[in-house]
């Protein structure tokens, strides 16, 4: 029977030194240092100090003055695998996603065309300085598989639902055994229904009973449509969240993407329940030109960020998503006060690792926790003057000045480049493309 990979704990006794950098930790303090040396050992940051303070013979020193150095971004709600569809559907009406969120002849797309899909979107990712994904999608059990060979990490959701046929818990089943639920494991698999009104009740609670039973994270899509709310009325529910109460998901292990059509109500008592958010805002508004109040969520839940998938949202850009979060949140609010870099910057990093129940493992830069780190150059003419890096980094610089990117104590970027061949990805999709193309 295979079993979830063994935790690689086998930590050398060198360790790699990132030196000299400035460093926003998003530690509780929200710490910002200036000049100092983190230095891994395996997997994990071992420790963090003055600059030639934290070195032992035999390290490897990488200069890092010039650059910021931060944890990689968590990307809290994804569908990786749906890269091939980008630019296949601008522009349209409401109305277009009602029946499901397809896009034209998606059925032309063929499992490997979904491994391809992710194994490009994931060097994209890590390219943006996007550590950590929650990915998902259904119908393609091997997706995860791409997700660990890329080196990103991930907690992949098989999609479920019963609105045409039982739900497909033998596939769920099989993923559990083989990645596991631990937020130690880089890939690891949580629950994944489509949403409340693509599950039956009977599969909401089995999901919410399975979940708690292992102990790991639900994913939802939540009140992203006003069809959904619509339906759920149908139901006999008052909206989404009393949906979610009557089937045991209203609690902080549920992870609901996108909350749009929430009443005021609803968001008003949150903190009842505190189920955790995964804001979308781009794709939010290119399907439903609305999004979420999310001055109003904070503090009374995890609010992380996510890019959705690339029909919607084109870009995989964390930062970009983060900034467009901020300046769409100010006008939610009618308030330049609301929303506040620091605040951001966490729901980009720490608060996303908490709403995905990984905050003890990533998410903040501090001794013990995993090496998931991006070093942004500074070089670059758009983090300069460095008045305030944070307001450069979310406002002024872009993913172009990511420089380097380690996940688990591993350089998956280094100097700009990913170890990967993207000319021949790039072929690919576009073989694979001109075969949905075809008449
Ligand atoms: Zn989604």
């Amino acid at each position: 029977m295979p079993t979830p990979p063994a935790l690689r704990d086998d930590a050398p006794s060198s360790g790699v030194v990132l030196s000299g950098a400035a460093v926003l930790t998003m530690d509780p303090a929200d710490r910002k240092l200036d000049g100092v040396d983190i230095r891994i050992v395996g997997h994990r940051i071992a420790a963090i100090g003055d600059a030639g303070t934290v070195s032992h013979p035999g390290d490897t020193v990488i200069d890092c003055r010039d650059t910021l150095i931060t944890p990689g971004l968590v990307n809290t709600h994804t569908h990786a695998c749906a890269g091939m569809f980008r630019g296949l559907t601008e522009d349209l009406p409401r109305s277009a996603w009602r029946e499901a969120y397809a896009v034209p002849r998606q059925e032309r797309f063929q499992p490997e065309d979904y491994r391809l899909s992710t194994r490009a979107s994931a060097c994209e990712f890590l390219l943006n300085g996007v550590t950590c994904i929650a990915d998902r999608w259904g119908g393609v059990p091997e997706l995860p598989d791409e997700l660990e060979a890329s080196g990103i990490r991930a907690v992949f959701g098989y999609t479920l639902t019963d609105q045409k046929a039982p739900a497909d818990w033998r596939t769920v089943d099989r993923l559990i055994e083989r990645w596991g639920t631990s937020a130690e494991h880089r890939i690891s698999v949580g629950i994944a229904p489509h949403a409340p009104d693509t599950c039956s009740d009977e599969l909401l609670r089995a999901c919410a009973d399975r979940a708690a039973q292992l102990g790991c994270r639900v994913f939802l899509h939540l009140a992203q449509s006003r069809y959904e709310v619509e339906s759920l009325r149908t139901r006999g529910y008052a909206g989404a969240v009393a949906c979610m109460e009557a089937n045991g998901l209203a609690t902080p292990s549920t992870v609901a993407a996108h909350c749009i059509y929430l009443t005021d109500a609803e968001i008003e008592d949150w903190g009842r329940h505190g189920i955790s958010v995964a804001h979308c805002p781009a794709s939010n508004l290119k399907i439903e030109a609305r999004t979420v109040p999310i001055h109003r969520l904070l503090g009374k839940a995890a609010v992380g960020i996510g890019t959705d998938w690339a029909a919607s949202d084109n870009a995989m850009d964390m930062l970009a998503e983060t900034r467009l979060a901020a300046m769409i949140g100010k006008r939610e609010a009618d308030d330049p006060e609301a929303l506040p870099i620091a605040t951001m910057l966490r729901c980009a990093t720490i608060d996303g690792a908490r709403a995905l129940g990984l905050d003890s493992v990533i998410g903040s830069i501090e001794v013990g926790k995993r090496a998931d780190l991006v070093v942004f150059d500074l070089t670059h003419l758009e983090a300069n003057p460095r008045h305030d890096l944070a307001a450069n980094l979310l406002y002024a610089m872009s993913a172009r000045c990511v420089r380097d990117v380690m996940v688990d104590g591993r350089f998956l970027v280094r100097g700009c480049r990913l170890d990967h061949d993207l000319d021949a990805l790039r072929r690919d999709l576009a073989r694979r493309a001109a075969v949905w193309r075809a008449a």
